[in-house]
């Protein structure tokens, strides 16, 4: 680990108005999950420095011509994109040691892959129609050309969450700034280094103007409360627990900003019986391990007809027991560690809330033997609860899935949507005609059939019903960080 720097006085910084700074408030620790060590320091902003980091990204709005010069915008996230590559290595060894994210997710959704979709976003500041002709018409009379422009929303607030920093904070980099706004990025306080090496190389290797990105790393919450509130920011992109989103949205409304959430998820992953119950089954016991189940999409609660109920019982607790949690530098390893002490008491609370409301831990349950040091937790599975228990209605954020029985088709469906979450999900079945009407009974953002894979730059993603308002990625997220005005011109 010859990049990392457990030194105060090598502390990461702020990035203010183009300026690499210390933060008011000293520093803070920033830990590795799988060692509970100390890695390093980073710059703890206090809300002064955030209040000149928005006063950074309003003046470069307002009086700059970054909004409206596309093709130099382009050509900024190009030069990011590309000094971050440049950056890989070491990106990937903060990545792995602070987010405790495994190696193998660093090729793809934890770091390489939202670098490359930074490319998505620049062709899209130069090949956006932003204007559009709506053609003459004579309302009331008066013969007017009408054109549609879409702008800038302006000042974006944008707040983070630990779980994949490098996608969050660069799906939400990209597009607002292709939009044309500037931007202040709050991230959460377990993985500031992620984000401050990224700020870091803005400010040393990109063209990008002073103030038009600024990043803030603090170990203090109210920080991202106060970029919600104040009234020079214009738009709040946040990702984060429903709870936290529902504050952000009441935060913004005292200035009635745009608000665009990305919250909790507690998909439903639905094996058809005509499916190869066993094979979807170990999928689903996989999929929930990866990155120790801290993914907002990932399905924790795996729905299978009670008629094949012990062969998915069986098929799914096989490939549970078969995943050993473990170090997420070596190349093997899927599920590395959750974030902080604070994660695995919560994890482990929810078991005992299981066993509480009548459910069997099939295998896991606690704390893997012989891994005394580090944040890790056995792959577990809960069954003989009903969807309306606690650990089947909630998010755990753990590698922990549900197994829950139904009877037909539409009995599946009614209880995938028996959530207040609407995020993703996914469907295993041999039948199209089946597999359609399942899809078009779930109420969900994001669904996968038989395996199929959304992530993508071009693909929207975000959820229904109390998993978010808005889309990120795809033109669909794009749109978020622009406005809409209409040119009525006369004659
Ligand atoms: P969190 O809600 O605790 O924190 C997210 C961010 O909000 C952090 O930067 C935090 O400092 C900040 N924050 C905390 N209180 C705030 C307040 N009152 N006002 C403004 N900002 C505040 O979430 P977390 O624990 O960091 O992340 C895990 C959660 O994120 C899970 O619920 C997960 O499902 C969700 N998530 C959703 C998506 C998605 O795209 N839908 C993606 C990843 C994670």
């Amino acid at each position: 680990m010859n990049n990392l720097r457990p030194a105060e006085s090598e502390a990461s910084l702020l990035l203010i108005d183009g300026k690499l700074v210390p933060g008011s408030g000293g520093v803070f620790a920033t830990h590795n999950p799988a060692t509970e060590a100390v890695l390093g320091y980073a710059a703890n902003a206090t809300a002064a420095d955030m209040d000149g980091a928005i006063t950074a990204a309003r003046r470069a709005f307002d009086e700059s011509d970054w909004s409206r010069d596309h093709g130099f915008r382009a050509r900024c996230i190009r030069q990011l994109r590309d000094a971050l590559v440049a950056h890989t290595d070491e990106l990937r060894e903060i990545t792995i040691a602070e987010v405790g994210a495994p190696a193998m997710l660093t090729g793809g959704p934890q770091l390489e892959g939202p670098i490359a979709d930074l490319g998505f976003a620049a062709d899209l500041a130069e090949t956006y129609s932003w204007e559009t002709d709506l053609g003459v018409a004579e309302p009331m009379g008066i013969r007017t050309r009408r054109t549609l422009r879409r702008e800038a929303v302006g000042v974006v607030g944008a707040i983070t969450p630990w779980n994949f920093p490098h996608q969050i904070n660069l799906a939400k980099l990209g597009p607002a700034l292709a939009a044309g706004n500037t931007v202040v990025l709050k991230p959460a306080p377990d993985t500031p280094w992620c984000a401050a090496l990224v700020g870091k190389v803005i400010a040393e290797e990109t063209d990008i103007p002073p103030g038009v990105v600024n990043i803030v790393t603090s170990d203090d919450h109210r920080l991202g409360a106060q970029l919600a509130e104040d009234p020079r920011v214009d738009l709040v992109s946040f990702t984060g627990s429903t709870p936290t989103g529902k504050a952000v949205m009441v935060a913004a409304a005292a200035s009635l900003k745009k608000v665009f959430l990305e919250l909790g998820g507690k998909s439903a992953f639905i094996v058809l019986d005509d499916a190869d119950v066993a094979s979807a089954c170990s999928v689903a016991a996989f999929s929930v391990c990866v990155h120790a189940g801290q993914g907002c999409a990932l399905s924790t609660r795996l729905l299978v007809p009670r008629s094949r109920y012990d062969e998915a019982l069986e098929a799914t607790a096989r490939t549970l027991r078969s995943i050993r949690a473990g170090d997420p530098s070596k190349p093997g390893t899927v599920c590395g560690p959750v974030i902080s002490k604070k994660q695995r008491d919560r994890v482990e609370r929810y078991v005992g809330l299981a066993r509480a409301e009548g459910g069997t831990i099939v295998c896991g349950g606690g704390r893997p033997a012989g891994l005394e040091q580090g944040h890790f937790f056995e792959p577990t599975l809960i069954t003989d609860v009903s969807n309306s228990s606690t650990v089947a209605q909630e998010e755990i954020f753990g590698p922990v899935l549900v197994l829950l029985p139904y009877e037909d088709d539409a009995d599946a469906i009614a209880i995938a949507n028996d959530s207040p979450y609407g995020l993703s999900g996914s469907v295993w079945g041999s039948d199209p005609q089946r597999v359609k009407k399942v899809v078009d009974g779930v109420r969900t953002g994001t669904l996968s059939v038989n395996g199929g894979v959304w992530y993508s730059a071009d693909v929207p993603f975000g959820g229904y019903k109390q998993s978010g308002i808005g889309r990120e990625m795809g033109v669909a997220g794009f749109e978020e960080y622009l406005e809409t005005k209409l040119i009525a011109s006369a004659g």
